[in-house]
């Protein structure tokens, strides 16, 4: 079992977090003169730097205990973050699967670490004899899998995550962005199991608060210090805490939504199928579908023309196509366009 401690930079270990007003008394009734706010108004006080309701209403809906729970201003802030935890920047490397959500290399530029990729076999699935190789690098600290994957829009293989996630001494981070969209198993209770294993998901998809910007991350406890002395203190505004409490007190129309937009997944993939345009649609567990099509520059310029967006991700995928699922009418003026299309 990989002791998480010693993965942990130096001077992560070394430092001293800010220490705010709020970590000092942690009451909400008194006379509040300790924070330099201005005494007036409906937003003046700082927010709750741990977000205690906020994880307590994850943590019921989740069934993972709140000292698991850690929330960034969108997943994004999470990667960051797990770079700055276990990177030492021009020292450290990182491992991805390509193609894959395109953050994890913009971070890793930012905290000047090297990513090894490994492709995606034809199947969009990791190939495990290309991992074994990577796994004894000392340098290598950190590796992102995303499941379901985005372009790809498939789920890995459960038994071969598991396997990278038992053999390796560095850190596993699965982004689950997408997971409630699939049938896939989530990793989250696994967390328990596995101290090197750190989880994303996201308020910005399924739960429709791309806005909001509250992404979460489930770990094991002694992991989350980490991220707790790192973050700024006030990294979740009082603003977007309520907006994801809100939403996590009425989560019935979160799962009607979710069961419509899959409905309508079918319904797009179905008439994608008929159409002479497509030559390939690659199976999806997300609220979005990769296709492949002889010339996908050439029909996205002309989806745009008619003001129709959707993401060409031929830099990444040869001719291949992201289209996210929207709503009914959105989605019959995308396949109206697509079927005027003559190449
Ligand atoms: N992970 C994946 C796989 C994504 O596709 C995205 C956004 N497109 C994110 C994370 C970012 O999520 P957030 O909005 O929570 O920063």
């Amino acid at each position: 079992m990989v002791d998480v401690n010693t993965l942990v930079r130096e001077n992560v270990l070394r430092l001293t977090p800010y220490s705010c007003a709020r970590d000092e008394f942690k009451g909400n009734n008194g006379v509040f003169l300790d924070a330099n706010e201005n005494p007036y108004g409906n937003l003046n006080r700082y927010p709750d730097p741990y977000q205690k309701d906020l994880k307590a209403a994850i943590s019921k809906y989740k069934g993972i205990a709140e000292e698991n729970i850690f929330l960034g201003n969108g997943s994004d802030e999470i990667i960051d973050l797990c770079f700055r935890v276990f990177c030492n920047p021009g020292e450290d490397k990182v491992l991805t699967f390509t193609p894959t959500y395109g953050m994890y290399e913009v971070s890793a530029a930012v905290n000047n670490i090297t990513v090894i990729k490994i492709p995606l076999n034809d199947r969009f699935q990791i190939d495990l004899p290309d991992v074994k190789t990577q796994l004894t690098d000392k340098n290598l600290k950190l590796i992102f899998i995303c499941s379901p994957n985005n372009p790809t829009g498939n789920s890995m293989n459960y038994s071969d995550v598991e396997y990278i996630i038992r053999s390796f001494n560095g850190i596993v981070i699965i982004d689950e962005a997408y997971i409630d969209f699939s049938d896939q198993a989530s990793f989250i209770k696994m967390i328990e199991k596995y101290p090197n294993l750190i989880v994303m998901q996201t308020f910005s998809k399924a739960f429709g608060l791309a806005a909001v910007r509250v992404g979460m991350a489930f770990m094991n406890s002694s992991v989350i210090q980490y991220f707790n002395k790192l973050k700024p203190p006030y990294n979740i505004s009082t603003i977007n805490q309520i907006a994801a409490l809100r939403k996590l007190a009425g989560t019935t129309q979160v799962e009607k939504q979710v069961a419509v937009i899959r409905k309508e997944r079918e319904r797009v993939i179905n008439a994608l199928k008929k159409m002479k345009i497509t030559e390939k649609i690659y199976p999806t567990d997300a609220n979005f579908v990769l296709i492949k099509v002889k010339e996908s520059t050439a029909v996205y310029n002309s989806l745009v023309s008619k003001k129709i967006i959707i993401r060409n991700r031929h830099s990444v995928a040869e001719n291949c196509l992201r289209i996210t699922i929207g709503k009914k009418s959105e989605n019959d003026s995308l396949l109206k366009a697509l079927n005027t299309i003559r190449l």
